[in-house]
């Protein structure tokens, strides 16, 4: 017993020292070891109740020498049965007879049990403690008591082994939600500087938690927010204060915004200092997105020019916004609750309101002109549109109403369609009113077979009013005669204006021509009573054309011009009167209009052709020179003489090209004669003016020279005097240059027009060429015989040649030659010819004077 005793003793300490520094399994593990070793045991273990206390499953098992695998089994039939949750147990010998059912036992061939169960602090059954023998049990006590020594222990360390485990399990689960989590979790210092950040797909910020630890929340923010987030994040800090819901916007790693919410908790550690903060960010860019586009909505809205009213589905106004205030007057409470109605104008019958229902509630919209009512009673146009509002459901929700006030905009329309057909000056119709009136006239002249007479009204001598007073005395003086044709024409008239002194009148509905003239005579009258304005008196008088429709035609341009046509010969017979348009008028007309279009034809198709009179010397009666004479060869018509179209070509615009022509055949033809005849022989041209003021010629001039190798001495322009009639310097110089390259100038028709004596200085002329119709007049009228022999002492003291046309009689020759006039040209000596006789002229007058 001793021997026992100290046995057991010395057992015990080996006991606690192999096991007293450790835990969990290695505990289990030493305890299984030790007991098995110190008592001479075949199988120890350490089991642990498990499938709701049905089985048991080994936390350690000593078998054989050594630590072995851990097994489960059934407790059913089985002595273990009898110790777990119950008591200890112990069968010396014999065990596999006790339990025939028990494999195990019969397999290891175990012949003795002893067990003890293993409770939780709280007394709850979790397992038992088993030693197994193949002998019999000798040492029992000593077993028993070894067993009340650990028991309590291994309790104790299989309960810390769930409650770690547990805390294992509750923190990985933690683990996993943080992982799953989109929101960000992390820790920062007592410097707020991140030292824990877990870890987020793709980041809140797209950052790395490696490129984020090291840095502070604040880094990520913008200059300004960092600055306002960390005013009011002090407040919190300085009081160790958590908080939550903290909205903070940081720029993303793309450049993008990321507004953040982030809530924290200040951490302490156990001595209770201050160490930072935890917590978590939440991404609430989207919702924050969508706040700011609600709020910028609720701005637009409020700052829209346009008004906004929204009502429920039962029309009652539920929102309005500034502009409604403004343009209507109401402000939003007196709105809120009413009906539009309000508004209403009383301008629109009931059956607009009902059309605007109708197709509201066909189309969900409606829009169109509509004049409201504002709350201090004036009415004004707006441009209304309504849109139905509808729920997800399909069914209506309310209405949207846009508005503008379109009263400024009528305005200036109005405005606008005024200028459009009225004269600004004289507020009288323009020639779009006066082209619509008359289309009006007309037809309903037709229908009533009724005259309408159209008026060309020339003021007399307006220009030299205006060039003399001035143009503001001028537009008083057309603001007057307006006034006095206006007030004088009954209202179905129209007067209009059509520009600088002219206008028009429709005298619609005339049952005769009596009737027209009566009211021409009275416009007249009216128009050629003196003016006074500023207190300056003028008197001037108007010329009036009529041309009456259906007679003359019906297309208001035609019947203008026929007016116009008419309005000159009432100038041409002294002014103060009127003419109709006649049928001679109408035929000039007609002939006009014919050669406008055959002549752009002539030009294209080349059907000018020159002729050529000689000029002779008038001491030896040789053929000295030539002039160029143009002819049109009409297909249908024949020979056109220039008289017919030179001034229509200028009018027209295309004497340039004609004259060009002209030039080039003459001086051609010339190079032709003289290579012939084998002398020289010069060449006059008539020139245009118009091709001096809108051509350059002396280029022309040099490059017909250069073509066609005529010998610049040879060739003579015939200018006259209109062209001097600007003294414009440019044209100076053109002739000064012409002169320079040794061509001639020669002045045609000299004593027809303003025959300035100055003109002969100033230009470089060297030939004068006295006007037919002096020659012509010469033996009847002593008058153009004086002048005659003026012009050539004239022309012989500032050593011009002069050259008389027209010469048809040997006594114009004699009386001439004895004057001293130096060339003859005319009828006399020859028509002008064509090409082929000309050269058979000068041929034969070559031959006779030889
Ligand atoms: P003009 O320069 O005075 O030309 C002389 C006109 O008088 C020519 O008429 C000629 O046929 C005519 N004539 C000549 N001798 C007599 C005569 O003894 N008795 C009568 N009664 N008439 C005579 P034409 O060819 O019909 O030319 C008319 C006008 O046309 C010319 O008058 C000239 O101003 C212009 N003209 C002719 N050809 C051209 C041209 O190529 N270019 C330009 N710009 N004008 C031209
Ligand atoms: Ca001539
Ligand atoms: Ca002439």
């Amino acid at each position: 017993m001793i021997d026992n005793q100290i046995e057991f003793s010395r057992i015990l300490v080996e006991l606690s020292n192999a096991t007293s520094s450790k835990i969990g399994d290695e505990y289990f593990n030493s305890v299984v070891k030790h007991l098995a070793e110190s008592l001479s045991m075949d199988i120890v273990f350490i089991g642990e109740l498990t499938n709701n206390a049905t089985q048991v499953r080994t936390r350690s098992m000593y078998s054989n020498n050594q630590i072995v695998d851990n097994i489960v089994y059934d407790l059913a039939d089985t002595p273990c049965d009898h110790v777990a949750g119950k008591e200890a147990c112990v069968y010396r010998n014999n065990v596999q007879h006790a339990f025939p059912k028990d494999i195990m036992l019969q397999e290891m061939g175990i012949e003795s049990y002893m067990g003890a169960p293993l409770f939780s602090t709280t007394g709850k059954p979790i397992g038992l403690i088993v030693v197994l023998n193949t002998k019999p049990i000798k040492n029992e006590a000593l077993i028993e008591t070894y067993f009340e020594l650990v028991v309590d222990r291994i309790g104790a360390e299989f309960e810390r082994f769930t409650a770690v485990n547990s805390l294992i399990a509750q923190e990985k689960k933690l683990r996993d939600l943080v992982f799953c989590s989109s929101d960000f979790i992390w820790e920062v210092d007592e410097k707020l500087i991140y030292t824990e950040v877990h870890y987020v797909k793709n980041g809140l910020l797209g950052y790395s938690p490696k490129e984020m630890l090291g840095k502070t929340p604040f880094d990520f923010m913008p200059l300004l927010e960092r600055e306002s987030v960390f005013k009011k994040f002090k407040v919190l800090l300085d009081k160790r204060e958590s908080f939550s819901n903290l909205l903070n916007l940081n720029i993303h790693k793309n450049g993008h915004n990321v507004y953040l919410e982030t809530s924290g908790t200040p951490i302490f550690n156990e001595l209770g200092e201050f160490k930072g903060y935890r917590g978590i960010d939440k991404d609430i860019t989207d919702r924050k997105n969508k706040e700011l586009a609600l709020e910028l909505s609720e701005k637009v809205l409020e700052t829209a020019n346009e008004a906004v009213m929204v009502t429920d589905a039962a029309h009652n106004i539920i929102k309005v916004n500034q502009a409604f205030e403004n343009i209507t007057g109401f402000s939003e409470t007196e709105a809120l609750g009413n009906k539009p109605s309000i508004l209403k104008s009383g301008y629109h019958n009931s059956d607009f309101y009902l059309e605007m229902q109708e197709t509201l509630a066909r189309e969900e919209k409606w829009d169109g002109e509509i004049w409201n009512r504002r709350k201090n009673g004036e009415i004004y146009p707006e441009w209304l549109t309504i849109s139905a509002i509808k729920t997800n459901k399909n069914a209506i929700e309310g209405y949207v109403s846009l508005f503008n006030d379109i009263s400024r905009r009528k305005k200036i329309e109005d405005k606008l369609k005024h200028q459009a057909n009225y004269d600004a000056l004289t507020g009288l119709a323009n020639r779009n009113l006066l082209a619509d009136r008359f289309s009006r006239a007309i037809s309903r002249g037709e229908r009533e077979n009724k005259l309408v007479a159209l008026l060309f009204i020339d003021l007399d001598k307006f220009k030299q009013v205006n060039d003399s007073l001035g143009h503001t005395y001028g537009d008083k003086l057309l603001k007057d005669a307006a006034k006095r044709i206006s007030t004088h024409l009954r209202l179905a008239d129209t007067a209009a204006r059509l520009g600088g002194d002219e206008f028009a009148v429709i005298l619609p509905d005339a049952e005769n021509l009596y009737q027209i003239e009566v009211t021409v005579h009275k416009l007249l009258k009216v128009l050629a009573k003196s003016y006074i304005i500023d207190n300056h008196e003028v008197f001037i008088s108007a010329s009036i054309g009529i041309t009456i429709s259906p007679h003359d035609g019906t297309d208001i341009n035609d019947l203008l011009r026929n007016a116009d046509t008419a309005m000159y010969k009432a100038k041409e017979a002294g002014r103060n009167t009127f003419r109709l348009f006649t049928d001679e008028m109408h035929k000039a007309a007609q002939e006009r209009l014919f050669l406008e279009n055959a002549l752009r034809k002539a030009i294209t198709n080349n059907e000018f052709v020159l002729h050529y009179q000689p000029v002779v010397n008038a001491q030896t009666g040789k053929i000295c020179s030539c002039e160029a004479l143009v002819r049109w060869q009409h297909p249908e018509r024949g020979l056109i003489f220039p008289d017919k179209f030179i001034q229509l070509a200028e009018e027209m615009g295309v004497i340039g090209e004609l004259g060009e022509w002209v030039l080039k055949e003459a001086a051609r033809f010339n190079v032709e004669l003289c290579q012939h005849i084998n002398r020289d022989i010069s060449i006059s041209v008539n020139v245009s003016s118009d091709q001096f003021k809108h051509f350059n010629m002396p280029s022309l001039i040099t490059s017909v020279i250069k073509q066609t190798g005529i010998q610049a001495k040879n060739l003579v322009l015939e200018i006259t005097e209109s062209l001097m009639l600007d003294d414009n310097n440019l044209i100076v110089k053109q002739l000064e240059e012409i002169k320079g390259l040794n061509v001639e100038l020669s002045l045609d028709d000299f004593g027809t027009g303003y025959s300035s004596l100055s003109y002969l200085q100033k230009y470089p002329l060297s030939i004068i060429k006295i006007d037919r119709s002096f020659v012509e007049r010469m033996d009847s009228n002593s008058k153009s015989e004086s002048l005659i022999d003026a012009i050539i002492s004239l022309s012989q003291s500032l050593e011009l040649s002069v050259v008389a046309e027209g010469i048809e009689t040997v006594e114009q020759v004699s009386k001439l030659k004895a004057k001293g006039c130096d060339y003859f040209q005319g009828y006399f000596y020859a028509k002008p010819l064509p090409e082929k006789m000309f050269i058979a002229f000068v041929t034969d007058n070559i031959k006779k004077s030889n």
